[in-house]
């Protein structure tokens, strides 16, 4: 059986006690990595926030195994490296060695991870996906929000959004969280720009040490949104 965990979105203790066991029983833990750039032209270094998690869970360094997910918009390269991954993990099946794959948030939530998932079990090999707290709904808390409450929708999007779609979305009286929001910095200030009265709660790098948190549409508007971030917006109550 391989089981994949979700570690939550960076605060060990968001772990489950379900995922917490599954690493505290495996023999290798595979956690992504993405390459960091030498800029002295030497070889390129690797960082896992998900292994930082594991780590600070108490397991030990030698059941850590990364795995590099090259960060580009071709997805065939990301595709490759898992196909490389599924390789690895059956090897660690054959020797009946227990093996974990980790995800950041939940592993079934915008979770490039679930490739892997789903190959595997196309292959009909024993998978288990455990289920773990989305950085969403952990920066909900830390600001102490009530994301929907009574007949209030919510709509997730991955950082795709127009302008247009985001405005009309909210002024209808949707709840709307922007994840990848990188990806979708001129349609989010243009937003910003023009309906400054909408409420905007924007999280960087949830439960961890850099974690930021901005409400102020003039202080959004002059911002450069990292990978690690995402934004709630609402309309204020009437
Ligand atoms: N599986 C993850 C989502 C992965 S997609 C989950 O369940 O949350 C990656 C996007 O998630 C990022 O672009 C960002 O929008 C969001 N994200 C993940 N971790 C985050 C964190 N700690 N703080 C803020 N945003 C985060």
């Amino acid at each position: 059986m391989i089981r994949f965990v979700s570690l939550g979105p960076g605060d060990p203790e968001l772990i489950t006690l379900k995922g917490l066991r599954a690493l505290q029983q495996a023999d290798v833990i595979f956690c992504p990595a993405t390459a960091i750039k030498s800029l002295v032209g030497g070889k390129d270094s690797f960082s896992s926030r998900a292994a930082e998690i594991v780590r600070a869970l108490g397991i030990k360094e030698e059941c850590i195994s990364l795995f590099h997910v090259p960060m580009s918009r071709d997805r065939e390269k990301a595709r490759r490296a898992y196909d490389q991954l599924a390789v690895e993990v059956n090897r660690a099946r054959r020797k009946r060695l227990e093996a974990v794959v980790v995800a950041e948030g939940d592993a079934g939530f915008y979770s490039s991870i679930h490739y892997l998932f789903d190959k595997l079990r196309a292959d009909r090999i024993e998978v288990e996906q455990i289920a773990g707290v989305p950085a969403f709904i952990a920066a909900g808390a830390t600001a102490g929000l009530h994301i929907v409450k009574q007949t209030e929708r919510l709509l997730v999007i991955p950082g795709t959004a127009t302008a247009y779609e985001l405005i009309s979305q909210v002024k209808e009286g949707q709840v709307v969280v922007i994840m990848k929001l990188s990806a979708c910095q001129a349609a989010v200030r243009t937003c910003l720009a023009t309906h400054p009265e909408f409420l905007y709660y924007y999280f960087e790098q949830v439960g961890t040490k850099d974690e930021r948190r901005v409400t102020d549409p003039t202080q959004l508007m002059s911002m450069t949104f990292p990978y690690f971030s995402l934004l709630i917006i609402r309309k204020p109550e009437e």
